[in-house]
């Protein structure tokens, strides 16, 4: 089976973050593997583990992506690519992403490809099902359950509060929701055997696109952090009072009524 992972990197939203000049300042924060793909990158794993094959994780990035393609290495991974924007692209977005990696596959054939149900720091959601769309073939969002018989996939996935079965055929694209496995830790022997685990390097240049092709949908405007939580209020008083002073609040000062 040919199983891909696209795989983001992203900057930890645990630690704390620092937004100077409408940008987050890269240089003090720490940077994981998105989250959502770990579980990706474990379910490609044991896909194979029961099914046989190859797992290759692809990220669009830059140099410094290539710590985390190693972590997934060293998690099982056979093969990373590392789709490096650096030098030919000054900015980019989920479109774009998109585009790139359609253009990657349009040339490597897969059975799978599984993604992130979100990336925990631009939170769109929309570089799988938007890459799924370019490549024509089914995408299931937020799975928690993937079985594979043949060329059909029985998958649960959440839908608001609820769990849907649905059954598709390959190749698809899913992309992970938490809960559907439990990432494994890299061990000291795949931390050794990733070293020497292919990691094929790509630039703008190496696929068949124009600039013009993935310039970019959406201009980002603004940054910022979100305001200081003020302290809450408490009324007192008798109750009908109370409930007077709510509604002025509420009407005056918070504006929501
Ligand atoms: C050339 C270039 C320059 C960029 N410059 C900036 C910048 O200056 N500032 C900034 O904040 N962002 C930048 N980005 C990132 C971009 O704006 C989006 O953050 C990114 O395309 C994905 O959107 P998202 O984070 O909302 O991911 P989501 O759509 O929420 O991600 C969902 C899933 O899609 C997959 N995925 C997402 N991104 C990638 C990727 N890059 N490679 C492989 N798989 C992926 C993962 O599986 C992930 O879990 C740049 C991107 C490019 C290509």
């Amino acid at each position: 089976m040919n199983i891909h992972v696209i795989m983001k990197r992203t900057f930890d939203t645990e630690e704390k973050i620092v937004i100077e000049n409408g940008a987050i300042n890269e240089s003090g924060a720490a940077f994981i593997i998105n989250p959502y793909d770990e579980y990706a990158i474990e379910e490609a794993i044991q896909l194979k583990e029961h099914h046989g094959g190859q797992v290759t994780v692809v990220t669009v990035g830059d140099q410094e992506s290539e710590k985390e393609l190693r972590t997934a290495l060293a998690m099982g991974a056979d093969k990373a690519v590392l789709i490096n924007t650096q030098e030919d692209l000054e900015e980019g977005d989920e479109y774009t992403t998109a585009v790139i990696l359609a253009e990657f596959f349009k040339k490597n054939a897969f059975d799978i490809i599984l993604g992130g149900n979100v990336a925990i720091d631009g939170g769109s959601g929309q570089v799988g099902p938007r890459l799924a769309e370019l490549l024509d073939v089914p995408c299931v969002t937020m799975i928690t359950k993937l079985g594979i018989h043949e060329k059909t996939a029985v998958i649960e996935h959440d839908i608001e509060g609820d769990i849907e079965t649905v059954e598709v055929s390959l190749p698809l694209l899913v992309t992970a929701q938490q809960g559907l496995n439990e990432p494994r830790y890299p061990s000291l022997p795949g931390i050794m055997k990733a070293k020497k685990k292919p990691l094929e390097e790509l630039e703008f240049d190496d696929l068949a696109l124009e600039k013009e092709d993935v310039k970019t949908k959406t201009i980002t405007i603004d940054m910022y952090l979100p305001p200081k939580k003020e302290a809450g209020k408490i009324l007192n008083g008798e109750l009908e009072d109370q409930v007077i002073e709510l509604v002025n609040l509420l009407h005056n000062e918070a504006k929501v009524i």
